[in-house]
């Protein structure tokens, strides 16, 4: 099934999402805001920028007053998040494999992982370590999911499905009707148990092309701790750094 990771959480009670904008502090900074059955207002900022929910009853310019009272502690967080995205400097550390790496540049053209440092080549004209890292985790993605989907298409006694590498940022996996599975590499930065999970998660729609409880059966006989892993999942997902 091709959804969002994100939808398979149970739907919450009718919330109502909309794209606003703000002047903050000189800025026009766009945000999201999603009322629902909830009694106060918060917000968060994170790679996909301000975020904000409300109860329903609570009137806009309430809620932005409340966002222009924060605006300096918004904006800086917006400027973190924006330097996370851009640059992968020397020095930076990546998740790689679930484990924190030191990113260094590889004096010559090959990259290498040793003791807790990514060394990576960087090629004419790259400024930073970002494009190298992309390469690094696709180069190593492909054989390393077609050999766990290889394992649980064994432990369902299915064929192993064709593979597809990904970029989607956050729907992690996905399998079509025909029973090809699509995999993101950027899956290379979490721990090898969690890339498990989704790959088993992939595996059960080859039997189930749904999320009802027999999917999640099958999920359960792959996968016992799948609840765990889908939730570290979803926290992670908000702390990378956003490549492109
Ligand atoms: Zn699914």
């Amino acid at each position: 099934m091709a959804l969002p990771f994100e939808s398979f959480a149970r739907p919450a009670p009718r919330a109502l999402a909309e794209q606003r904008h703000i002047e903050l502090q000189g800025e026009v900074v766009a945000y999201r805001l999603v009322r629902s059955a909830r009694r106060s207002i918060g917000f968060s900022v994170d790679r996909q920028g301000l975020r904000v929910g409300a109860p329903l009853s609570v009137g806009l310019a309430h809620i932005e007053n409340l966002l222009r009272q924060q605006g300096e502690w918004i904006r800086e967080k917006l400027t973190l998040w924006r330097a996370h995205a851009v640059l992968l400097e020397a020095g930076t550390v990546c998740l790689w494999l679930g484990q924190p790496h030191i990113l260094r540049r590889a004096a010559g053209r090959v990259s290498r992982c040793q003791d807790g440092q990514l060394e990576l080549a960087a090629r004419a004209g790259e400024a930073d370590l970002g494009a190298a890292f992309v390469r690094w985790c696709k180069a190593r993605a492909r054989p390393l999911f077609l050999a766990r989907l290889a394992h649980y298409a064994g432990c369902l006694g299915v064929p192993t499905p064709p593979l597809r590498l990904s970029s989607a940022k956050s729907r992690w996996g996905s399998c079509n009707a025909k029973g090809e599975i699509r995999l993101s590499w950027r899956l290379m930065q979490f721990d090898p148990q969690l890339i498990d999970y989704v790959v088993a998660h992939e595996i059960a729609h080859l039997r189930e092309m749904n999320h009802s409880p027999r999917f999640w059966a099958i999920v359960h006989q792959l996968y016992p701790d799948w609840r765990a892993a889908r939730q570290a999942i979803r926290r992670l997902a908000r702390q990378l750094p956003q490549l492109t």
